[in-house]
């Protein structure tokens, strides 16, 4: 289960980011998942309550959005959005030369929660 190992990862950037803000409590923690990652978001939320279990974000909801694959044509530069019709190819000179330049990627987009009082 890969799920989980990427959400250790991402657990590790909301503690710096709750430590960097002086949050006491974390409540809710946004995350960008990348089309191609093919992670199952059961599987993300299932992992985010076991290893925020007992920290500052126990209890918080994991809010995943899921990002598009984004294509760039290697022959022209045209940036386009992937089509679910194959073969794939630039829309602007056919080439089949592309690379992907979105869709990949897993990243903490941001995290809400409660201040400490000071
Ligand atoms: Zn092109």
């Amino acid at each position: 289960m890969h799920e989980l190992g990427i959400i250790q990862n991402i657990f590790k950037v909301v503690e710096e980011t709750a430590a960097a803000n002086n949050l006491s409590k974390v409540s809710k923690v946004y995350l960008k998942v990348g089309k191609l990652r093919q992670v199952v978001p059961e599987f993300l939320q299932f992992a985010f309550a076991t290893v925020t279990k007992d920290t500052i974000a126990e209890g918080a909801e994991l809010v995943i959005e899921i990002v598009p694959v984004m294509l760039q044509c290697k022959a022209c530069g045209n940036k386009f959005a992937e089509k679910s019709d194959l073969p794939l190819e630039c829309v602007a000179c056919g080439s089949t030369d592309l690379k992907i330049i979105a869709g990949k990627e897993i990243v903490l987009d941001s995290i809400e929660g409660d201040k400490k009082n000071l």
